[in-house]
């Protein structure tokens, strides 16, 4: 079901950052070949040794090695990747660049980071993986535009001086309602399969509430009994990538303490999520159920690419937009197609670039919104070129920075995920 994942040559621990003599290992796997260059978004827009797959090497072997101190400079660098892990797909050598970079980022946190950003990695990191605080935080937006002070804001042109601010801002056009709950428990229909847990996440249980209701129908449409464990926390995503590594194992750890055992899968529908419950078998290896947590998590796409669901004619040209993590985080490429093939009546068509990251990578286009913004617009004239209704992708940082960017430029393109077109075919009665 999963296709092959190459994760030989990962650094077994992280604990002593960079200088791990493991980790060095891993770095000095790197040949200097080259091969990643053409595929790193950030070297394709900027053109600049420093910011591809082997400049970045390169710098973090200088710091592992004791030649370089961790500088502003390199930090820039660094903070300019995506964590697409692009490079991590074509490297020939085996470069574990994903954990790689979660290693250096941590070493980076650990030096200090100026006080400007802090505050925001204080909002960033203080709210978004606690549901509770993101549901008070999504309520006071609501109110703030309710009111009117999001058009006062926007008038007074202060958001020209915070773009940080300004990108946050552009990414929500409407705040959904938080006191919405999805069922606990779905029984299977028609043959039975199995059972499953989903992972609600922390941004898809709010913002896309609808997308976890029809995850839970389609998997229990194709014979999965289908539980959504409540108390359920933040899988840890953002401090992994974030190199928040101390957290992100706690996290971890009450996590998989949190999902039956008797499951046969647990199911993501953000690709994010995804990535790093998968991860959990490297960064939290000593821990059973992380372990266990890990081997058995399944993108939904896996478990309905050769589902027999009901599915009516749903008449649309779509095209795809592969989210980093899940095609070169998880290797999860041909599910997503061919689940979204077996609608009758909808014509997929390709997407030149699909795997080239839209921008979002996590909190990347609100930390650093002019890059992300250029490779927005790549991303949106891609889509363009493919006359598709619709583009569909699994991942919430993508769909909201998919839809902004069609927002902006005034498109007739709906901006979904698969599951929603599936959903939208499916002959389901409420019993
Ligand atoms: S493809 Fe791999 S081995 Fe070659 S330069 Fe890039 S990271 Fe190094
Ligand atoms: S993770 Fe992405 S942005 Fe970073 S070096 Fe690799 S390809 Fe480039």
């Amino acid at each position: 079901m999963t296709e092959p994942r190459t994760i030989s040559n990962r650094p077994a621990t992280a604990k002593a950052g960079l200088a791990d003599p493991a980790t060095i290992n891993a770095i000095r796997s790197c040949v200097h070949c080259g091969i990643c260059l053409p595929v790193c978004p950030t070297y394709r827009t900027l053109g600049e040794e420093m910011d591809s797959p082997r400049g970045r090497v390169y710098l973090m072997r200088a710091v592992a090695e004791g030649r370089l101190d961790i500088t502003d400079t390199y930090t820039r660098h660094l903070d300019l990747c995506l964590g697409c892990r692009a490079c991590e797909t074509a490297c020939p050598a085996g470069v574990p660049f994903g954990s790689l970079l979660e290693t250096a980022r941590a070493d980076i946190e650990r030096a200090g980071r100026p006080i400007r950003r802090r505050l925001m990695d204080a909002f960033v990191f203080g709210v978004f993986p606690y549901p509770q605080r993101l549901a008070i935080a999504l309520g006071l937006l609501r109110r703030y535009r309710r009111w009117g002070l999001q058009a006062l804001v926007r008038r007074s042109g202060l958001l020209r001086r915070f773009p940080r601010l300004a990108a946050m801002d552009a990414l929500l056009p409407e705040v959904p309602r938080t006191d919405f709950e999805l069922p606990e428990f779905l029984a299977a229909r028609g043959r039975a399969r199995g059972r499953v847990a989903l992972l609600v996440g922390c941004v898809q249980r709010f913002l896309f509430a609808d997308v976890n209701l029809d995850t839970m129908r389609l998997l229990a449409a194709a014979g999965w009994d289908v539980v959504a464990p409540r108390g359920q926390g933040c899988c840890g995503a953002l401090e992994l990538h974030g190199g928040r590594l101390d957290a992100f194992r706690v996290r971890a750890r009450a996590l998989a303490a949190a999902f039956p055992s008797d499951v046969d899968w647990i199911v993501t529908n953000a690709a994010g999520c995804g990535s790093a419950l998968r991860d959990y078998a490297h960064w939290v290896g000593d821990d059973a159920a992380a372990s266990r947590l890990a081997a058995r998590t399944r993108d939904v796409s896996e478990l309905l690419a050769d589902a027999d669901l009901p599915l009516n004619p749903l008449p649309l040209t779509v095209t795809y937009h592969d989210p980093c993590h899940l095609a070169h985080g998880q290797r999860v490429r041909t599910a997503p197609r061919t689940a979204l093939g077996r609608i009758p009546g909808l014509t997929l068509v390709p997407l030149a670039d699909s795997e080239l990251c839209c921008g979002s990578a996590g909190v990347y286009n609100v930390l650093e919104p002019e890059m992300a913004d250029q490779l927005l617009a790549l991303k949106i004239a891609r889509i363009v070129e493919t006359g598709a209704r619709a583009v569909a992708t699994g991942n919430p940082g993508c769909l909201m920075q998919i839809a902004r960017g069609a927002r902006e430029r005034g498109l007739d393109l709906e901006v979904v995920h698969p599951v929603t077109l599936l959903a939208r075919a499916l002959r389901w009665e409420e019993r």
